[in-house]
């Protein structure tokens, strides 16, 4: 988990909430995103506006392709940064979205698509998908198409571990890819509800509908409360997912 925070990410800028001011390690939360290896590739979901952070704590040192989920600023800010791996690497980043957010990067990163490009600006081959399966490197994928408000977002399925983040709703269809999961990791921003995200509850109530053994909750307010205190609550097999946490699946 490279990241586990909402869009403020926590602490909160200016925030003088016990959350905020909290020593723990794990109340510390860059915005929401992961790292999948398998032996021979490694990609990310999402470039966060704290990616360049997230990608120097974990010692990120090859980077295959980033995954996007929607086109929302806390998952896109840090696309530029994919520059140093185009340096390293000597290749243009795979990247690997629906059309809406291919539209949103190339509108928010116009001078990586321009007809003469600047030096060193970074260099994206971007891949259109949908819901259909694809395959990174040696790593299948299966995009689960899931509601955030009035927002088609991907969620994806790697084997049997599956993550979804920023979403309150999903169709039933698209809840039988989960079904059978191994490790299911999913939104769940604060205890009251919310227009656009699983509150804590709706959380609970999603892994325990569709009979997941364990799951992890991400993209967490500071409003939810300090970890310790809130993980103490959640029935067996579900955890707050914290940054830095190593899913083995
Ligand atoms: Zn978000
Ligand atoms: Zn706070
Ligand atoms: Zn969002």
């Amino acid at each position: 988990m490279l990241g586990t925070g909402t869009s403020s990410g926590v602490p909160m800028i200016a925030c003088p909430c016990a959350v905020c001011a909290s020593a723990d390690p794990k109340d510390k939360r860059f915005r929401s995103s992961i790292l999948v290896e398998s032996g021979a590739t490694t990609l990310v979901v999402d470039t966060t506006p704290d990616f360049r952070s997230q990608m120097l704590r974990a010692d990120v040192r090859k980077l295959d392709a980033v995954l996007f989920t929607h086109p929302h600023k806390d998952h896109i800010a840090g696309l530029d940064d994919i520059r140093a791996y185009n340096y390293f690497l000597q290749k243009p980043m795979d990247i690997y979205a629906n059309e809406m957010t291919q539209e949103s990067i190339v509108r928010e990163f116009p001078y990586a698509f321009a007809d003469l490009k600047y030096p060193g600006i970074p260099e994206i081959r971007l891949n259109r998908i949908d819901k259909d399966p694809f395959v990174v490197g040696d790593i299948p994928v299966q995009p689960i198409q899931v509601w955030h408000l009035n927002m088609p977002v991907l969620g994806f399925r790697f084997g049997k571990f599956t993550y979804i983040t920023d979403a309150n709703r999903i169709d039933p269809e698209e809840l039988e890819k989960i079904r059978g999961s191994e490790v299911l990791i999913v939104n769940a921003l604060r205890h009251e509800k919310h227009v656009s995200h699983y509150s804590l509850q709706e959380a609970v109530d999603l892994v325990q509908e569709l009979g997941i053994p364990r799951a992890y909750f991400t993209h967490i307010s500071h409003q939810l409360g300090l970890h310790a205190d809130v993980n103490a609550t959640l029935p067996p097999g579900i955890e707050l997912a914290y940054d830095g946490l190593v899913i083995h699946s």
